[in-house]
């Protein structure tokens, strides 16, 4: 349930209606507006309180009851967009954001190579590797601690921030020592324990689509970053399962301009996982600009050939200095027909 509080309304109203709430055994967070302040009633069994308990209360202007899962992930309990920083790098405003860099971290010289490299054509966060989630235990797990050491080792030699999934609880605190930014990966979307946990360390998270999950899913598994007082939240749209064999994935672009209907949190696509064909990512880099991301993430590799994960849909330096000019001029144009646009209105 959603409360929203009078423009104006005193810190005793709404400490009124926290108290309420908590003496009805339920949770609450705030989103304490510039104006207006809007309260989260969380719990299980709100769709059995009637609205009137919270709506007679002075300065509340309305309370609408949340049929779907999803509380703080949703527009209704935040209404503006929110922007994620990433070590100085502001995820969700105008700016499209481009995060790239290797699926795995291999070797010093791999990802050294890696990230000078998009770096040089313009990417703002460099992302690899270091703990790898693999459906066979028999494939390269990632580098783990060295690889955690080596993506420190590049941020402070080429000045960008690192993006780097964690695949389990108990090392969210020595990810969180090294990345400025943790990854959830779509295999763990639902790991409930890992969300409470990285939603604790505070960090920025990236929380990528589970390859089966519906939005509500999405969100609602969201919600458990959010609900630990983590407002650092970014989604990463990366692709399906459906029939089709010609490509790894389904890129579901349906998603994008949904998801910013329905939630203030800003979204990535990632078209490397979403299609797992080299050929494909720029076209659908551009698509995904075009729905309305809020970024990319893209795998690079200086040899793409000799990558130890991933290789097909993973794009040499020299592709991803293209896709980045025709990112570039692309937004350039999305930016002048945004202004058009918006003088039509
Ligand atoms: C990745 O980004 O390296 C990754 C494993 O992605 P996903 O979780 O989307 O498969
Ligand atoms: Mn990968």
């Amino acid at each position: 349930m959603i409360v929203e509080m009078r423009t104006g309304a005193s810190k005793k109203e709404i400490d009124d209606v926290v108290q309420k709430a908590k003496s009805l055994n339920l949770g609450v967070q705030l989103n304490l507006g510039t104006d207006k302040t809007v309260v989260a009633i969380l719990g299980s069994n709100t769709g059995q309180i009637p609205t009137d308990v919270f709506a007679i209360l002075p300065g509340v202007e309305s309370v609408t009851r949340i049929m779907k899962p999803y509380k703080l992930a949703s527009r209704e309990f935040r209404p503006k967009d929110t922007i994620v920083d990433c070590g100085g790098v502001k995820i969700g405003g105008k700016r499209i954001v481009v995060m790239a860099g290797p699926c795995a971290v291999e070797s010093e010289a791999q990802l050294m190579e890696a990230a000078e490299a998009v770096k040089k054509a313009g990417a703002s966060i460099l992302r690899g590797g270091a703990f790898k989630p693999r459906t066979s235990p028999f494939s390269f797990q990632g580098l783990q601690q060295e690889g955690l050491e080596l993506l420190a080792k590049a941020r402070e030699k080429f000045d960008i921030p690192v993006v780097t999934e964690v695949v389990n609880s108990q090392d969210v605190s020595l990810v969180a020592s090294y990345a400025d930014m943790l990854q959830i990966g779509s295999r763990n979307m639902q790991n409930f324990a890992l969300l409470t946990d990285a939603g604790k360390s505070q960090r920025p998270v990236v929380l990528k689509r589970g390859f089966s999950c519906t939005i509500t899913e999405w969100l609602t598994a969201a919600d458990y970053l959010l609900a630990e007082g983590n407002q650092q939240v970014i989604l990463c749209e990366r692709g399906i399962r459906t029939f089709v064999e010609y490509s790894r994935n389904t890129l579901d672009l349906n998603v994008v301009p949904a998801i910013k209907n329905i939630s203030h949190l800003p979204i990535l696509v990632d078209p490397s996982h979403g299609t797992g064909r080299r050929d494909l990512i720029e076209p659908l880099s551009l698509a995904a600009l075009a729905v309305g991301a809020d970024g990319l993430m893209i795998e690079v590799h200086p040899r793409p050939e000799e990558a130890w994960s991933d290789a097909d849909q993973t794009l040499d330096p020299i592709a991803f200095k293209r896709l980045m000019k025709r990112v570039n001029l692309f937004v350039a144009w999305q930016q002048n027909f945004v202004e058009q646009e918006a003088e039509l209105n």
